[in-house]
């Protein structure tokens, strides 16, 4: 098998977090290379070690040195090399995009081999609509900056899926009920672990739920698309009241008017209105 495996870069995807999620074509190619570069050299150790397979590490990043990048990418024209995140397929919401982009414009030999990612395994455990999903990654950590991509991806008529950590689905949920408060929304937690669960509901009472239940581990969260597209199918009423706890008449009116797409003007009435 040593012998075979050609020169090149081999993105291998690896478990989320049930181990028996490794594919066989990963464990081949992974006997097979001459390094592994990866996020961080202690998990992927531990990987490899259950795997049986004992191979030079390299750690890197996006963010790693342009020389270190370079060495990778010489050791790639003569010898395989895979590149590994700590978890799930490299790339998505992971490194390896810079590396990938130098590598073919270099025409160096690019082999992705598919296996775990969350945001798949979410789409489908979630019973949200899978014919058409925008994945948007991690929302931002400023509330504004939240609000505003989720105004952004309001009328998107997709479910789109987002990944996110604990310590901030109570925000997230606040914000998604305050920008799209009618749509379904469904937390995937733990997946392919122990405790996984999935649980669907109105923001606001999944706001509830893990206010009184702290959640724990690793969450994907996932929400329906707009109901219809129709602008007169949303509560306006509920938006703009939803913006006038923190925003000034005109600046709840630009918001709402992000996400329906209603004209500002009449909006700003109406929250002049509601004030
Ligand atoms: N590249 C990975 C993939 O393909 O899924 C994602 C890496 S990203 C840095 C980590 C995020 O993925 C977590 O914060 C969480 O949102 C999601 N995630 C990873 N494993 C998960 C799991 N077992 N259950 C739920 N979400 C998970």
């Amino acid at each position: 098998m040593e012998q075979s495996l050609s020169p090149g870069l081999y993105i291998v995807a690896t478990p989320i977090g049930n181990l028996g999620d490794i594919t066989l074509r990963a464990v081949e190619v992974l006997r097979g290379v001459a390094a592994v570069a990866c996020e961080d050299t202690r998990v992927t150790g531990k990987l490899l070690h259950h795997l049986g397979l004992k191979k030079p590490l390299v750690r890197y990043d996006d963010h790693a040195r342009e020389d270190d990048r370079e060495r990778l990418l010489a050791r790639m024209e003569t010898e395989p090399v895979a590149l590994l995140s700590d978890a799930g397929t490299p790339l998505i919401s992971d490194p390896g995009y810079r590396l990938v982009r130098t590598a073919r414009e270099r025409g160096i030999a690019i082999t992705s081999l598919p296996g775990a990612s969350a945001a798949i395994v979410a789409i489908t455990l979630s019973g949200l609509p899978s014919d058409r999903f925008l994945f948007a990654g991690f929302l931002p950590n400023k509330a504004k900056a939240r609000e505003e991509v989720l105004a952004e991806l309001a009328r998107v008529p997709a479910t789109l899926v987002f990944y996110e950590t604990a310590p901030r689905l109570d925000a997230t949920l606040t914000a998604i009920g305050r920008v799209l408060p009618g749509r379904e929304v469904a937390v995937a937690r733990e997946l392919t672990k122990k405790f996984e669960e999935c649980r669907n509901g109105a923001p606001a009472d999944l706001a509830a739920h893990y206010a009184a239940h702290p959640p724990k581990g690793e969450i994907v969260l996932l929400v329906a698309p707009p109901a219809d597209e129709d602008p007169e199918n949303f509560d306006v009423d509920a938006l703009l009241r939803a913006q006038l706890t923190d925003a000034k008449p005109s600046q709840a009116a630009a918001r709402v008017a992000k996400v329906t797409g209603l004209d500002r003007k009449t909006l700003y009435a109406r929250a002049l209105e509601l004030k």
